[in-house]
């Protein structure tokens, strides 16, 4: 059996070593005669797992002491909902940078909750570009900020992040966490779904700071509150015990290869690869967002015509290269690039573009 260099969006592909020893503890974790996927939550192998994990990605990501870590259900979507159930009460209202399509989905669920202003609308740009950061100026009132890191879609990422005076910053990350060293004590709260760069789908990570989660609302139903998990150190209810697990793994292998600092650079060459084959294309293939908006995870491209796309991603699949199609709202093609997608992928692929340029051009 061979893998393929998966270029899907997420979930994404894994490490090798880790599902490798997923595979091999599968039917019996650390001689229990049962695997973890069988076990209480409340067991001690579990609890171990469970806190370990939060150990390292504080300490790979540098979360400061005054951060409290969640593993919460519900996909980043459910976040779309508890930030402002938990944060927009009191009659204030909050402020949205409308990035593109995750960012409008974060603003559609919070125009439900309360009162929401636009600071930042790309919507005239088709969501190809952002604003530098200090053109962002909240409302000094507002009950927080809301960002999202990295389009996923749209292919553009935030380099530097404002300066809010006191209004937090709260944070999708969902495909850029643990991708970049971080200002986090700059952030109120950080919350990103683990299926793109952190591990498989099913739990998602949320650090929210200790004076925000002061502020959180009261009178929430348990699951929906922010406090509740932080009491009871997210074992509340029964958490995605096997997702925490494979994330704790993955999280293994960054630290044993070089941390953070390593997985910048790894962004920075494999992002460069591509782009670098779009670049030098004579226009062959085309990237649509602003260059200096460029996203390192996710690199959007267009060939002349939808055909064209359509034999490119075949021709890429034939040669072990998949998940190049763009997401089905926008077309063209995408490759997704996380922690786990080895320097020799994007090599294979900026390889390929170029032979595929030359052929067809
Ligand atoms: C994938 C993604 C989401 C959606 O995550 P779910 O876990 O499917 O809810 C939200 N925001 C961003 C930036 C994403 O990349």
């Amino acid at each position: 059996m061979s893998r393929i260099y998966n270029f899907n969006p997420g979930p994404a592909t894994l490490p090798l070593p880790v599902l490798e020893r997923a595979g091999r503890e599968l039917t019996d974790y650390r001689q229990k005669g049962m695997s973890i996927l069988e076990m209480s939550h409340r067991s001690p192998e579990y609890s171990q797992v469970h806190k370990e994990a939060m150990e390292l990605f504080k300490k790979l990501q540098g979360v400061p002491k005054n951060f409290k870590l969640l593993f919460l259900g519900g996909g980043t979507t459910l976040q779309f909902s508890m930030v402002p159930l938990n944060l927009l009460h009191g009659g204030k209202s909050c402020d949205y940078v409308l990035s593109g399509a995750w960012a409008k989905k974060a603003y559609a669920d919070a125009r439900k909750v309360g009162k929401v202003n636009v600071v930042f609308d790309g919507e005239a740009d088709n969501y190809a570009s952002l604003p530098e950061p200090d053109e962002l100026r909240p409302d000094p009132r507002a009950a927080y900020l809301h960002m999202t890191s990295n389009e996923t879609i749209g292919g553009i990422q935030w380099r530097d992040w404002p300066e809010t005076g006191g209004v937090p910053i709260v944070c999708d990350m969902s495909s850029d966490i643990l991708s970049r060293r971080l200002p986090v004590d700059k952030f109120g709260i950080i919350y990103a779904g683990a299926q793109k760069n952190l591990g498989p789908s099913g739990v998602t990570v949320v650090a929210i700071r200790d004076d925000i989660l002061d502020r959180c609302a009261e009178d929430l139903t348990a699951y929906l509150s922010y406090r509740t998990h932080a009491k009871k150190d997210s074992l509340y209810n029964t958490p995605p015990v096997f997702a925490v697990y494979l994330m704790k793994l993955t999280l293994e292998w960054v630290e044993e290869n070089g941390g953070i600092q390593a997985a910048e650079r790894w962004a920075r060459e494999r992002s460069a690869l591509v782009y670098d084959a779009i670049d030098e294309s004579d226009g062959f293939y085309k990237s649509p967002v602003l260059e200096k908006n460029r996203s390192k995870m996710n690199v959007v491209f267009r060939l002349g015509s939808e055909e064209l796309e359509a034999r490119f991603i075949q021709a890429a699949a034939d040669q072990g290269m998949g998940g190049l199609k763009g997401h089905r709202s926008v077309g063209g093609c995408r490759a997704s690039m996380y922690n786990a997608m080895p320097i020799e992928g994007a090599r294979a692929l900026s390889d390929f573009m170029r032979a595929f340029a030359k052929k067809n051009g």
